[in-house]
């Protein structure tokens, strides 16, 4: 704990240092004119998603279909959250912005990450009662010293003015690392691997949720805190990413 708080020190500290130096871009660190932003040549090669899109799993489609219409993977096989939107799509151009905030402290880029998830899933938090984070196992969480979800949840949550519970979930057990996993292997890792820590459970019982990520991949995980959410009582839940992997069909 002493650690976690002196590391948080030294981030303040960093901070507080950021603010006297010029605001860089937050994916190639090139200069820009405010802090939170991506320079336009980074901006530029970011595929941003919106409609047409799988009103199920917010999937871009190539043609308009209508604003009900559903991908041939979640007509196939449909997932139990309602929607699940993204800011952009998950791939060369916007990697970096992600793993740098997962991986390095790049933490000065939440604000500007909770705006831009805010935008994206702007109908999705809108109708929300609560907004929570899928959890880190608490040994990675110790390893990471932060939860990039929950500091996304957090950040959207103010921007959109919803109550954000950062410990609604709780990790059951340690799931190993997905990277390399198929959607089926993830699916079987995930399954069952998401509990409402007790003290949250009376919260929840005819709430919607917006369940916040980084990422969305294969779904599998959301699949399994979806299935945790309404198994204790929410009403429905919704899922907003900031990436999203989307695969041709
Ligand atoms: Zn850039
Ligand atoms: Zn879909």
């Amino acid at each position: 704990m002493t650690t976690t708080i002196l590391g948080f020190g030294k981030r303040l500290g960093k901070a507080a240092l950021d603010a006297l130096l010029p605001p860089l871009c937050l994916s190639c660190q090139a200069v820009v004119d405010q802090p939170g932003a991506v320079c336009p040549s980074c901006w530029a090669r970011l595929t941003f998603l919106g409609s047409p899109m799988c009103r199920r799993c917010g999937l871009p489609f190539p043609h308009d279909v209508g604003p009900a219409a559903e991908c041939a993977a979640c007509v196939a096989d449909p997932p139990p959250w309602e929607r699940a939107r993204a800011v952009f799509a998950y791939d060369e151009a916007s990697r970096s912005l992600v793993l740098g905030f997962k991986h390095s402290d790049r933490l000065h880029a939440a604000p500007a990450f909770g705006r831009w998830l805010a935008r994206a899933g702007a109908e999705l938090a809108g109708e929300a009662d609560i907004v929570t984070p899928v959890p880190l196992h608490w040994l990675r969480l110790a390893l990471r010293r932060y939860n990039q979800a929950a500091l996304l949840a957090q950040a959207l949550a103010a921007t959109a003015g919803v109550t954000c519970i950062p410990d609604l979930l709780k990790r059951t057990r340690r799931t190993p690392s997905q990277g390399r996993l198929g959607r089926g292997e993830r699916l079987k890792n995930v399954a069952g691997a998401f509990d409402i820590r007790p003290r949250h459970r009376g919260l929840i019982e005819g709430k919607r949720v917006l369940l916040v990520d980084d990422v969305l991949t294969t779904g599998a995980t959301a699949r399994s805190c979806t299935k945790a959410l309404l198994a204790a009582g929410a009403s429905a839940v919704d899922i907003v990413t900031l990436a999203r992997v989307v695969r041709a069909e």
